[in-house]
């Protein structure tokens, strides 16, 4: 069984469109292997309407490869690297000489965006 969030992901739509279209709790496999065969109307027309940028995003820690899809948020920078909270900031690979490295908490559930820009 999948969870909506996971339909959500594999049909590559949003979370609530799936919500919208009367999916909801857990979801049998068969129901998404159906969806993928014959997609219905409102999946196809989210398909036609997509402006280019992705639904969702595969995030991935730099240190231990945890990996997770997230919807792109605006306010997120153009990271070098992810982490997760979890590592010591020493354990990423160093910023490349003349940048500085900032970090931008709460990206995805357990990331630290990792942004190396040049040194002023
Ligand atoms: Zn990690």
């Amino acid at each position: 069984m999948l969870s909506v969030r996971e339909v959500a992901q594999r049909l590559d739509v949003p979370v609530e469109m799936v919500r919208r279209h009367g999916i909801g709790g857990r979801v049998p496999e068969a129901t998404v292997v159906a969806l993928e065969a014959e997609p219905p109307a409102w999946l196809l027309q989210s398909r036609a309407n997509r402006t280019g940028a992705p639904v969702w995003v595969d995030l991935e820690c730099v240190v231990c490869g945890h990996a997770e899809k997230e919807r792109p948020k605006k306010w997120w920078p153009e990271w070098t690297y992810l982490s997760c909270f979890r590592h010591a900031p020493t354990e990423a690979p160093a910023p490349a000489e003349g940048t500085v490295r900032r970090e931008v908490d709460g990206i995805g559930s357990q990331f630290v965006a990792l942004v190396d820009e040049p040194a002023a």
